[in-house]
């Protein structure tokens, strides 16, 4: 149960240093009761208040860990229930189901098809992370399946079975690769949870409903298991997205610890084509689901979901960058033309892809903006002319490149003057306000 504010607070060392950053230990623990602040703030908080407190601070959704390698992830962790009042932390994970009685040649064929869907985007690579196999009744089967994708691709498993014989066989030869046990029920509990407590597992929990799960759930947390994802067991997408909310509302809003664990649903059970399977799938990343298991992957499902989830998943209180330095586009030389630009990621993307089109060799001056875009840096002094005069003296571009002239974005024309000033012998010039004119632009000049 989670301790009040005043009961934190009793087990502060009551100095009121300051050092967790508020102005007293009362002020910290409310902030600690609320989620709001980490134990780990206080430097000075005992051992023994350390434990007792271990609970109150915990996330009230545990993160769970699933997978090991390139597409291990976490799910669950999350402390708010819309998006703008903080920042969804672990991103909701992809899988696809196979069942286990697939010919060996047929499942290879479909992990190399599926480990193709990579996308890079924004210097980030989004891929699908796990597959679901489910046992098709043949436990021997079900094991060399699972060992078959453990061994020889990159994706993580979901194990599905609710034989605890077929389970325990599948485990001994995957849990190298930390699979999600799934398939505890109220009849096979002990069994399961045994089972994932001696291997160090997380396992799933599957019942009839929300409220069947409470049971379910503090059993497993009583034998000592935390890893715990959770499946409500509603296979229409009305009634399972009003699960998916209840659960959420019930760990964040009523501190239910029985409820704060992360889920896992399956629109592979609620659709009849992919096309509407995806929907649902989409729906679920956005509300609120840890696990979302589909009957297949293909570029045009597994693509947009993982465009929606990481725009779900980015932290709207902190734009994403790149780091300020010299980008080297088309391998240039000490003559190829100087750019310059701010360093929120999605500028810099759209302004190096255009100038990589354009096959012109050129240098490209990313200037820190605190990730805001030209306009808005200009326009809140983060991309002044002194500043950027400066950053290119000391960016180390004269080592590198003769070129003394320099090209500034058309929507920062405005500061052309002062960098002139900050950069005498420099030539500035006023480049294109759109990025997609950019090659236009520098092929025209290459001509010249
Ligand atoms: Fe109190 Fe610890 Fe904060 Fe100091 S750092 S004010 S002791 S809670």
């Amino acid at each position: 149960m989670a301790l009040t504010g005043i009961q934190i607070f009793k087990l502060l060392p009551k100095t009121n240093c300051k050092e967790c950053g508020v102005p007293t230990c009362l002020a910290f623990a409310m902030n600690l009761a609320s989620g709001k602040a980490e134990l780990d703030s206080c430097p000075y908080v005992s051992a023994e208040a350390r434990e007792q407190l271990a609970e109150a601070s915990a996330p009230p959704i545990r993160p769970v860990a699933i997978g090991k390698g390139v597409r291990a992830a976490t799910t669950g962790g999350e402390t708010v229930l819309y998006r703008h009042e903080k920042t969804f932390y672990n991103k909701t994970i992809y899988a696809a189901l196979v069942g286990a009685d697939i010919p060996e040649a047929d499942l290879k064929a479909k992990l190399a098809a599926w480990n193709a869907y990579q996308y890079e985007r924004v210097g980030l690579n989004l891929r699908p992370e796990m597959i679901a196999l489910k046992d098709a009744g043949d436990a021997a089967a079900f094991a060399a399946k699972a060992k078959l994708i453990a061994e020889t691709s990159e994706f993580n498993l979901v194990l599905m079975s609710e034989s605890v014989d077929a389970m325990k066989a599948a485990v001994e030869v995957t849990k190298f690769k930390r699979p999600l046990i799934y398939g505890a029920t109220a009849a096979n509990l002990d069994a399961f949870g045994a089972l994932a407590k001696e291997a160090g597992l997380p396992l799933g929990v599957k019942a009839e409903s929300v409220e069947a799960l409470l049971p379910l759930t503090t059993k497993l947390t009583e034998m000592g298991l935390k890893d715990i994802v959770i499946d409500p067991g509603s296979r229409e997408v009305k009634q399972a997205l009003q699960d998916q909310i209840v659960i959420r509302r019930a760990a964040l809003k009523a501190g239910n610890r029985a409820l704060g664990f992360p889920t896992i649903t399956f629109p592979c059970e609620m659709a009849s084509n992919l096309d509407v399977e995806t929907m649902i799938a989409a729906l679920f990343t956005a509300k609120y689901a840890g696990i979302v298991v589909m009957s297949d992957f293909k570029g045009e499902s597994i693509f947009p979901l993982l465009l929606e989830r990481l725009n779900i998943f980015t932290d709207p209180q902190r734009p994403m960058t790149v780091t300020q330095g010299i980008y080297e586009i088309n391998n240039p030389n000490e003559n190829s033309p100087i750019l310059v630009t701010t360093n929120f990621a999605l500028t810099y993307f759209i302004v190096s892809g255009e100038i990589e089109g354009s096959r012109v060799p050129a240098w490209l001056l990313i200037k820190d903006s605190e990730g805001l875009s030209v306009m808005t840096a200009w326009a809140a002094g983060k991309f002044s002319g002194d500043d950027v005069g400066m950053f290119v003296k000391k960016s180390g571009i004269s080592d590198k490149c003769k070129t003394q002239e320099l090209i500034i974005p058309g929507y920062a024309a405005a500061i052309a003057g002062d960098v002139e000033e900050e950069l005498p012998g420099w030539t500035i010039t006023v480049g294109p306000r759109e990025a997609a004119h950019i090659p236009a632009f520098l092929k025209a000049r290459q001509a010249a």
